[in-house]
């Protein structure tokens, strides 16, 4: 049987909960241990933007046992920040200290529309065909290039959608490092530089450490490259050759690549210019695509 991976979504640290929860649904295959989706999702097929409200999702899987579980193990019932990543902790998503800090530092509610619940873990529709990733998505990225995003470093945030990345990304780099974000809606890149005005990240955006800019972002943003991390948050066909020639040597990129089925690739550039390349998880983005095929749904 096959899975259809969650929208930004990859699910092996919920395993001990599925694990539980394979007593009550044949729906999770015993051979998949990477990349457990969850049921209620993983069984429909999705558009990325896609969120079933609680109570639907309740009245769809009709078990009540299985709807407590749910809210328990997504995080549905958490209505503060904190907690959220108290959460992420305590299923070993998040496993440093420093994505903890800075998680805890930027207010993920700053960041959702109004009356979206901030703090489950889930991605949520921001219009524009897009969304804001899941809570474990957001630590997944920030702790892959933790290294790469120290005090004084440069940071690239392509997609960067609600600009809850590219101000996490600030925070970690400081004030003498560079976090730049694109994005190609400019009523996205507006709301999101009103979020970040509202978030701890506001004196960065003042100082100018901080930007965000409407482009094309398979082209990169070449003024402040290059960059020591590079993460990119809409899947890409190819991995654009931009991005790597904007990537410093000892830099790392993270990006989903692929279209339906997407995985998380890691790119290291070694110190010779050479790259390496792996698969981190399997994932579900929105496409990094043109404006016009993304505002159509094509
Ligand atoms: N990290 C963001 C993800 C937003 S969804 C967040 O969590 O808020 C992906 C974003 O990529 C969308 O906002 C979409 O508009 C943007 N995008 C897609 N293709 C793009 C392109 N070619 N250039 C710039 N942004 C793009």
């Amino acid at each position: 049987m096959h899975q259809y991976p969650a929208v930004a979504y990859s699910c092996r640290y919920y395993m001990p909960c599925l694990k539980q929860l394979a007593a009550f649904t044949t729906l999770i295959p015993h051979h998949c241990h990477r990349h457990y989706p969850r049921p209620h999702l993983s069984t429909l097929p999705l558009s990325p933007n896609f969120h079933l409200p609680a109570n639907l999702n309740r009245l769809l899987t009709g078990n009540s046992l299985f709807y407590r579980m749910e809210r328990f193990w997504s995080g549905s019932n958490i209505n503060k920040n904190k907690e959220m990543v108290e959460h992420l902790r305590h299923y070993g998503v998040i496993t440093s200290k420093k994505t903890a800090e800075v998680m805890e530092t930027i207010d993920r509610a700053l960041f959702v529309p109004d009356g979206t619940p901030p703090y489950v873990d889930s991605p949520m529709a921001i219009g524009y065909n897009a969304t804001i990733s899941a809570p474990h998505m957001h630590a997944m990225c920030l702790q892959l290039l933790e290294e790469n995003l120290k005090p004084g470093m440069h940071a690239l945030d392509v997609g960067s959608g609600t600009g809850y990345l590219t101000a996490c990304f600030a925070v970690m780099v400081g004030p003498q490092g560079r976090a730049v974000g694109v994005e190609h809606i400019p009523e996205l890149v507006n709301s999101s530089i009103k979020n970040i005005e509202k978030s701890a990240a506001a004196p960065l955006l003042k100082d100018g450490s901080l930007a965000v800019h409407v482009g094309d972002g398979r082209q990169g943003w070449p003024e402040f490259a290059p960059y020591d991390a590079i993460h990119v948050g809409a899947a890409a066909a190819e991995i654009p050759q931009a991005l790597i020639d904007q990537l410093k040597p000892g830099g790392r990129m993270v990006i989903p690549v692929g279209n339906i089925f997407q995985d998380l690739k890691v790119i290291d550039k070694n110190s010779d210019g050479s790259i390496s390349v792996r698969s981190e998880t399997s994932v579900r983005y929105v496409p990094l695509t043109s404006r016009d095929a993304q505002l159509q749904g094509s």
